[in-house]
């Protein structure tokens, strides 16, 4: 996609300080942090929201989950944990519309969000 500001990280277009990849994903720090670690795990494909997902995109967003769960241990996350969180449409705040999980952690979180 053309325009898609994640879709010129995945093609190096634009900078960005990349934690992980591989050939189906991108994790890379969030430019606005809002927690101590704020990174954004996106599928390489673009696909604009959740709600887009097909079928055949099943396993991509299960490694994404699996991925996650790495990366929080290479951050020593293992005890405390972390929010992996994805925003769909207005009424969530999307923003960006090309599928992303939110990783947050470093601190405590709010439950119920507001
Ligand atoms: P959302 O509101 O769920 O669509 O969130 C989009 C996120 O993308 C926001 O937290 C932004 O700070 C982040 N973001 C936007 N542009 C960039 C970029 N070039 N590099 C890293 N993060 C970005």
């Amino acid at each position: 996609m053309q325009d898609c500001i994640f879709c010129k990280i995945v093609n190096k277009e634009i900078p960005a300080e990349v934690v992980y990849e591989d050939n189906d994903i991108m994790a890379f720090v969030d430019v606005k942090p809002v927690a101590p670690i704020h990174l954004l795990f996106i599928p390489k494909k673009h696909i604009p929201t959740v709600m887009d997902l097909e079928e055949e995109d099943a396993a991509l967003i299960g490694k994404i989950h699996l991925v996650a769960a790495k990366v929080a241990k290479d951050y020593n996350l293992e005890d405390r944990g972390y929010r992996l969180v994805t925003n769909c449409k207005r009424d969530a705040g999307q923003l960006v519309f090309h599928v992303h999980y939110h990783f947050f952690a470093g601190r405590p979180f709010q439950w119920p969000p507001g």
